[in-house]
Parts: structure tokens; sequence; C-alpha cells
């Protein structure tokens, strides 16, 4: 063994055993030290950043993850790096934005089975469509498309800067697309009410435009799974838990919640306001990933709660792609330039 791999080993060997041994027996955590020390040896060689979501369990994120955050954060990170090549470990329509920023560089991502709920859940075909129904209203994607949606999207949010995308536009009426619940949730907050496209006109026009969010029936798998029954049931076992909701809750949890917000808002929350426990309605991952970092706080555990999506990047994978480089994004110049419009205009809000 080369002396770069013994001390990359034991840097993160290191970091498992003294965070993770709770959860992870020995075996487990000398494989996964193996692994993040192949990767980070191979990052080097390859002169590559790996961006790590929130979401990506826990060895991956704390031992080979160059830069961690939400989709925001990790956006911007991605706009500043001098590196030659991106390994997006996150979903798809996060390693297509990370391109459309850099179109210069390779991006890869671990997986081509990464894909999101809501990113399948509109077309640019679809977006055209709604335009010609809502001519001159602007369009707000949430960061959750794909590129060709992006690219018919005047300016793009995340959950993290919603309102504030939204209170950017010089108009009262937006179409806000595809995330049914967000539109909801960030329609309240901004004082608009929603509608859909498949309502019905009345003698051939739109009514109930005035301060409208026109909106999309796309939903998160994960997000989705959560109810109020469920919060009330958490908060009759533990009086004292506080519960914080991704805003692609259902509204009447997010309701239900003691604060809501992207995910490393609700990192953020967890950090420095302190509670005797804490429950997060999202992907669970993000929890094991809070509990590593800040042991001495309480974190009720939803493991059940996975995203299928994001559960495709795993340590071997990632390993797999510095080594073969793959699986590599590739978007059509004229897209990447359309859609780059949606992605600057939101980050120099
Ligand atoms: P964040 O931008 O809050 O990290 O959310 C991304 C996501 O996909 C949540 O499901
Ligand atoms: Fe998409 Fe939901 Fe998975 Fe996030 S958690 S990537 S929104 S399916």
């Amino acid at each position: 063994m080369s002396l770069q791999f013994d001390e990359q080993y034991k840097k993160s060997f290191d970091f498992l055993s003294t965070k993770m041994a709770d959860s992870l027996p020995e075996f487990e955590i000398s494989q996964k030290a193996r692994l993040a020390a192949e990767i980070n040896i191979w990052k080097k060689e390859r002169n590559a950043l790996i961006l790590g979501h929130n979401y990506m369990e826990a060895a991956l994120y704390h031992t080979v993850a160059d830069v961690t955050g939400d989709s925001l954060e990790l956006c911007r990170k991605a706009a500043e790096t001098d590196k030659d090549i991106l390994v997006f470990c996150g979903v798809e329509f996060m390693a297509e934005t990370a391109k459309i920023i850099n179109p210069e560089k390779k991006v890869l991502i671990p997986s081509d089975k990464a894909g999101c709920s809501l990113a399948s859940s509109i077309t640019g075909d679809d977006v055209r469509a709604l335009k010609a129904r809502y001519p001159g209203v602007p369009v707000v994607s949430y960061i959750n498309t794909f590129a060709d949606v992006k690219a018919e999207t005047d300016i793009c949010c995340t959950s993290g800067n919603a309102a504030e995308v939204v209170a950017s536009l010089d108009s009262q009426t937006v179409i806000f697309i595809p995330d049914e619940y967000l539109a909801r949730n960030v329609a309240k907050e901004t004082g608009k009410h929603v509608i859909f496209p498949d309502i019905k006109k009345v003698d051939g026009k739109d009514t109930v435009l005035d301060r409208a969010f026109i909106s999309w029936h796309g939903k998160c798998e994960v997000h989705d799974q959560f109810n109020v029954a469920d919060i009330a049931s958490v908060r009759e076992q533990f009086p004292d838990v506080v519960v914080l909701a991704h805003p692609e809750c259902p509204p009447d949890v997010v309701d239900a919640a003691d604060f809501s917000g992207s995910t490393s808002a609700m990192i953020r929350y967890v950090a420095e306001v302190s509670a005797p426990r804490y429950l997060l309605l999202t992907e669970c991952a993000m929890a094991d990933n809070i509990i590593a970092s800040m042991p001495q706080k309480e974190v009720l555990r939803l493991c059940s709660v996975r995203c299928p999506h994001m559960a495709q990047i795993t340590l071997e994978d990632t390993l797999e792609c510095l080594k073969e480089m793959k699986y590599e994004i590739t978007l059509d110049e004229d897209t990447i330039a359309k859609a780059k419009l949606s992605i600057d205009r939101m980050l120099a809000l």
C-alpha cells in the first residue's frame, strides 16, 4: 500500500470510527474508508472537485465531498471552481445545472439512474404550451427540472430563494412550475393564490389570474409521504420535539411544523437553535449527516424515507466514475445557452 493510500485511509477511518461507530460495524467502516481513500487519490489525479448534496449517505458526504450543500449553495460553488472536472454526487438535474454553469468543463455523475420525480413531471413542450396559453407571464422554474425546461424559463429558483425570486419579478402573475406543494407554500408566503392550467376557461378566457401562481401537478415522491397525523403522533410521543419540514412537503405539513426551509436552512436551524430533540421531515440520510457532525444533538430517525434517486450514488460508483470518467453530462449548445440565462438571473439576485 502506498503512503498516500495509508494517510487517506487513516483519515477516513478515524473520522468514521469517531463519528459513526454507533451505527456502523468496524468491518463496514474499514470497507468505506478503503473506498474513500481510493476516491480521494483519484480525485487529485484527475484534478476533480466532488460536490455532495446534503442527501448523500454519511460516509460519502463526510469523507470525499469537497463541497457540500443544498441546491443553491452547490450551484454557487460549481460556478466558482477552477478544477477541470466536476463530479456531482447528487441527482441528474443538479449535475446538468453544474454543466450549464460550466459548459467548458467535464461534468460527471456516478450513476445514470439518479432521476427525480419533480424533474420528470414536466417537459420543455409543456412549458411552451403554458407560455402560449399565458403570453407575457414570466416563468419561474424550480431548479428540480431538466435542462429543456430551464431553457424555456425566465428565472430559476430553489427551495432556499423561491420567495425572493418571485418578489424580484415585475409581475403579479407568475408561471411557477413544476412543484404543486412548493407553489402552494410560496404562494402563501407571497400573498398569491394557485391555479392550474387544467382548469376550464370561462367564455374562452382564463379567470382569477390576478396575483396567481399558475402551477403544475409535480410532486416530490419523498416529501409527499409526510402527513399531519404522523406529526401529531410524534408530538404525542415526544412533546418537546421540534419539527422541521422541507417546502416540498404538503402545505398542511409545513403549517404543522415549527420551521420550514431548504436542506441547508434545516441544518443551520439544528446547529443554531437549542432544542431537546428534532424531527426532520425530509430525506433520511440528512439526519445521519447531522448526527455525524453534531453528535450532541438528539435527532429522531425516519430511515424508511430515502430518495431512491439520491440512493443511487454510492462510494463504489463514485470511484468507478473517477476511474472510468463516466457518466458524462452532455447537453447541446443551444439548450445550455438558453438555460444558463435562467440560472444566471437567479445567481445574480
Ligand atoms: P434543497 O435545495 O433544499 O437541497 O432541495 C433539493 C431537493 O431535491 C429536495 O428534495
Ligand atoms: Fe427529487 Fe424528491 Fe429525490 Fe429531491 S428528494 S431529488 S425532489 S425525488
